[in-house]
């Protein structure tokens, strides 16, 4: 088990940030440590690695904590940094997470054009363009996901989350939520069509597919909001009607 070190009265030299603490413990095999830290890879595309691990089975590489892979990359990078090039951190690779890349990075003007009108000059505009894996949760029978957000928000709290998300369990389907809501739960017609084994289209034809899924999550959106509104009280007490 890993201690936490002692209180003393000298400064102590800790670094910088081992990453948020998660809950469900270390993800290296065998291992039992329940405190555990988040791998602070984040790739060149904005997406973070989705690795926990206790401060025995975490690298802190430049003062920052990394899973055993990506410490190795970090360090490459670092020593290419020394010797004069900058190189981007390489993709992360993993299907999930690049699925809602694609589908966000399509979403993410339509969506903000939305946010400004529907927004006021009380509100502001959240948009994070990482994609972040949040861990599955049994208490709410939340599956890990894969998720990038946008949102509105005042002073006083969100007024409308809006995400696209990839669950580990059902890795084909891309899911539109306003707040908790799961307002579309859909293959993309793409991979549909991969799975069946259909042959490509061509380029232009993939093109309009992925146009019309676009145009399928923001109408689903659009309905959302016209139905409660982007005040979250109401959009709560209506929520049942
Ligand atoms: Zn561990
Ligand atoms: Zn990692």
């Amino acid at each position: 088990m890993a201690k936490k070190p002692a209180k003393s009265e000298e400064p102590e030299i800790e670094p910088v940030r081992y990453g948020e603490a998660e809950g469900g413990g270390c993800d290296h095999s065998g291992c039992t440590n329940t405190e555990a830290y988040r791998c602070l890879y984040r790739d060149r595309r904005a997406v973070d690695c989705s690795w926990v691990a206790c401060t025995e089975h975490l690298r802190v590489v430049d003062g920052r904590g990394y899973c055993m892979r990506h410490a190795g990359v970090v360090d490459v990078l670092l020593m290419a940094r020394r010797q004069g090039t900058e190189m981007l951190p390489p993709d992360l690779d993993d299907r999930c997470a690049s699925l809602v890349r694609a589908v966000a990075s399509d979403l993410n003007e339509p969506v903000l054009e939305r946010l400004v009108r529907w927004g006021d000059t009380s509100t502001s505009i959240i948009n994070d363009p990482s994609i972040r894996y949040t861990r599955s949760d049994r208490i709410h029978r939340d599956p890990g996901h894969w998720e990038r957000v946008w949102g509105l928000a005042t002073r006083t709290g969100i007024l409308l989350r809006v995400g696209v998300r990839v669950e580990d369990p059902r890795p084909e389907t891309v899911i539109l939520t306003a707040g908790v809501t799961h307002l579309v739960a859909t293959i993309p017609p793409w991979i549909q069509r991969h799975l069946k084994g259909d042959p490509a289209q061509g380029s232009q034809s993939e093109l309009v597919e992925r146009l019309a899924f676009q145009q399928q999550l923001l109408q689903a959106l659009d309905e959302h909001v016209e139905k409660y509104g982007v005040t979250f009280p109401r959009s709560l007490l209506s929520a049942h009607n």
